[in-house]
C-alpha cells in the first residue's frame, strides 16, 4: 500500500456517491435508488466496494440504500441526544464521560447508521467546538471523553492534532476515545504520519466497526497492526444485523477473526429503534442465541457484551442468556453445554 499522505483523500474522492454510477455498475435500476440516496446520503470507498462480491451479500446490504429506509416511521433521535447535549453534539447521558460528534462525514454511510438523522450533513462549525471544549474544561466530572460522529479519523492530521491537544490541555480529561470504521472503509487512512499524532495523546483507546468477517482481509489487518504498533488499545462495536452477522456462525468467525487482527470484541449492539433502519433489526432473542453461541465455546478475549441502548436515552444494559436461577432457596447456574448445576451461594439461607 502507498503511504502517500494524499491516498486516502484521493480515494475519498474516487468513492461512489451517485446511485446512477452505482446502477450503472451493477446493472441494476438506479431510479429506487435516487429518492433514498436524496434523503440518506450515499458513499461507498473503493475498497469497500471492492469486498462486495453479489447484490443483496452482507457487504452490499451494509451499503446500498435500499428503498424500505424511506418506509420507516420510526423516531430520528430514539436515544434523545439531541436533548441530552448541553451544547451541539456533544451528549452527556453518563456522570463521567460523553460522546462527542466532531465530524459529520463517513468514507462510507452505513444504511443501518444509528445517526442517519446527522451524518452527511454539512460540517462542525468552529464554534460549537468551541462551546464544547468549554463545557469539557467546566465539567470537571468529566474523565472520558468519546470523538465519534461521523468519522472522527476523516478530519485531516492537523485539525485532530489540534483537537487532541486541547482535550489533553484540561487536566481532569483522562481517558480519549475514538470510535471509527475507517480501518475497515477507508484502510488507507492509517498513514503512519496518523499514528504518530495520534500516539502523542495516551492513554488513547480506538473502537474499531467490524460487522462482517469479509471487512477482516490484507488492507483492514494491516491498517489495524499500524495503530496497534502505536501502541492504542483496539476495541471493536458490532450492530447486530439482519441478512449481515445475525448467525451464530459468522458472529464467531468475525469474534475470533478480530482477535486475529489485534482487535479484542467489546460490544454487539442491539439495533436501536431509528427511522430509516427497521430493516436490519433482529429479535433479541437472536442476539441472546449468539451470546450462548460465543461464551464458554471461545476464548473469553473473545466474546463481547451484548447490549441494548435504552430508549430515552437511559444507558445501556448488557443482556445475557439466562445463567443464573434461584428456585427454592437454590442457586441453578447453566453451563455453557446447557447442564444445570447446583451451587451453594452462602448468602441464601435454608
Ligand atoms: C455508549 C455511550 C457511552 C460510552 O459507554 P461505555 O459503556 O462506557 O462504552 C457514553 N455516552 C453515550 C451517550 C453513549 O451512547
Ligand atoms: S461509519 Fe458509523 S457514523 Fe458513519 S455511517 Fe457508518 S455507522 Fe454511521
Amino acid at each position: 500500500m502507498s503511504f502517500n499522505e494524499s491516498q486516502w483523500q484521493k480515494s475519498l474522492a474516487a468513492a461512489i456517491t451517485s446511485p446512477d454510477e452505482l446502477a450503472e455498475r451493477f446493472g441494476t435500476e438506479p431510479e429506487p435508488l435516487r429518492a433514498v440516496a436524496n434523503r440518506y446520503p450515499l458513499r461507498i470507498t473503493p475498497h469497500y466496494l471492492s469486498l462486495i462480491r453479489i447484490p443483496g451479500d452482507p457487504i452490499w446490504r451494509q451499503c446500498v440504500p435500499d428503498p424500505v429506509e424511506l418506509e420507516d416511521d420510526q423516531s430520528e433521535d430514539p436515544l434523545c441526544e439531541e436533548s441530552l447535549s448541553p451544547v451541539p453534539g456533544l451528549i452527556h447521558r453518563y456522570p463521567d464521560r460523553v460522546v462527542w460528534l466532531v465530524a459529520n462525514e463517513c468514507a462510507v454511510y452505513c444504511r443501518f447508521c444509528m445517526r442517519k438523522r446527522r451524518v452527511g450533513c454539512g460540517r462542525t462549525d468552529a464554534t460549537s467546538r468551541d462551546a464544547a471544549l468549554n463545557y469539557l474544561a467546566g465539567t470537571p466530572a468529566i474523565r472520558d471523553i468519546i470523538l465519534s460522529g461521523g468519522d472522527p479519523l476523516l478530519l485531516p492530521d492537523e485539525e485532530l492534532a489540534d483537537l487532541l491537544g486541547r482535550l489533553r490541555a484540561i487536566p481532569h480529561v483522562e481517558i480519549i476515545r475514538i470510535g471509527t470504521r475507517v480501518p475497515v472503509t477507508l484502510p488507507e487512512r492509517i498513514t503512519p504520519a496518523l499514528c504518530q499524532v495520534l500516539k502523542r495523546f495516551h492513554p488513547l483507546y480506538i473502537n474499531t466497526h467490524f460487522n462482517h468477517p469479509a471487512e477482516i482481509n490484507p488492507e483492514s489487518a494491516a491498517a489495524c497492526a499500524r495503530l496497534a504498533d502505536a501502541g492504542i488499545q483496539l476495541g471493536n462495536q458490532t450492530v447486530l444485523l439482519r441478512g449481515v452477522n445475525d448467525d451464530p456462525g459468522v458472529m464467531r468467525s468475525l469474534m475470533t477473526g478480530l482477535l486475529k487482527i489485534r482487535i479484542r470484541p467489546y460490544y454487539i449492539h442491539q439495533m436501536d429503534l431509528v427511522r430509516g433502519t427497521g430493516h436490519f433489526r433482529t429479535t433479541v432473542d437472536c442476539g441472546i442465541e449468539i451470546m450462548a453461541s460465543l461464551r464458554g465455546h471461545l476464548s473469553g478475549l473473545a466474546t463481547p457484551y451484548y447490549v441494548i441502548d435504552l430508549p430515552g436515552g437511559k444507558g445501556k444494559v448488557p443482556v445475557l442468556p439466562e445463567y443464573v436461577r434461584r428456585q427454592n432457596g437454590k442457586l441453578l447456574l447453566r453451563s455453557y453445554l446447557g447442564e444445570v448445576v447446583e451451587y451453594s451461594d452462602p448468602a441464601i439461607v435454608e
